[in-house]
């Protein structure tokens, strides 16, 4: 389970996280919607530890990741950007294997094995010569969610990892998404696919000017919002 306590932070005078909790049980999808400037991608930083916060805390299984040495954060919480950032002069084989190999100090035989399961789970073992240039976007987006799983993280990350997709190939990333959440991964959705949410999330979490204004489950949000600021952005963006 994941489990945000109270978290705060500033940049400067500008207090962007003013005390966000969040709580995702173990295997649970939370997705957090919110307009844009309200700290989604910010708290999402917090929790891989990208940024410390200034306040506050986050628990992984009951255990606080303050302090945590990076690197093994970095495999227990997996994070998929908007921008895929693989890494353009590699094939995608050696994206995935380089973190493996890194992190989880396989050798080039295990990485590239563990390398071509992932790969083929994404539905991308034809492409692990190719260079992520010569890949469709949806194409290297699954490759970056391969690159996260194949450490074998505890949470996934998503960080509006469709919003530079082609529309056409937004459905496929939202499938591969929502066939890792059936499949009992434990996932922090920042996403504007208000359908997704709905039908994927055990939790929606509405994030405004820094904190969850209100959170519950999909049809709760969607249907019986109680907070106005929260309809009135559910009107403007469903
Ligand atoms: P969007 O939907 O547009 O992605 P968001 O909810 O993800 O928005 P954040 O990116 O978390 O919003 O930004 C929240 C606030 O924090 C914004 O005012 C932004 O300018 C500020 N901010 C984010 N990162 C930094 C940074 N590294 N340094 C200074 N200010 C930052
Ligand atoms: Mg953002």
């Amino acid at each position: 389970s994941l489990s945000v306590r109270d978290v705060h932070l500033a940049f400067g005078a500008n207090r962007v996280l003013r005390g966000v909790d969040l709580d995702v049980a173990r295997g649970a999808t939370a997705c957090v919607i919110g307009p844009s400037g309200s700290g989604k991608s910010t708290l999402l930083r917090t929790i891989n530890r990208l940024i410390e916060p200034d306040r506050g805390d986050v628990l992984l299984d009951g255990r606080s990741v303050r302090g945590d040495d990076p690197d093994a954060l970095r495999q227990r919480v997996g994070m998929v950007f908007q921008q895929f950032n693989l890494f353009p002069h590699m094939s995608v084989l050696r994206n995935v294997t380089l973190a493996l190999r890194r992190i989880r100090k396989l050798d080039a035989d295990e990485a590239a094995a563990l390398a071509r399961d992932h790969l083929e789970l994404v539905g991308l073992a034809a492409k692990a010569d190719a260079r992520p240039a010569h890949l469709s976007g949806g194409q290297q987006q699954r490759v970056a969610i391969a690159r996260a799983l194949a450490l074998r993280p505890q949470v996934m990350l998503f960080d509006e990892a469709t919003s530079a997709l082609d529309p056409e190939l937004v459905k496929g990333v939202l499938g591969l998404m929502a066939e890792l959440s059936a499949g009992g991964m434990t996932m922090v959705v920042v996403t504007h696919e208000m359908g997704f949410a709905r039908e994927v999330a055990d939790t929606v979490a509405f994030m405004d000017r820094g904190v969850v204004l209100e959170a519950g489950e999909p049809a709760a949000i969607f249907e019986r919002a109680a907070h106005p600021r929260l309809r009135r952005f559910l009107s403007q963006v469903l």
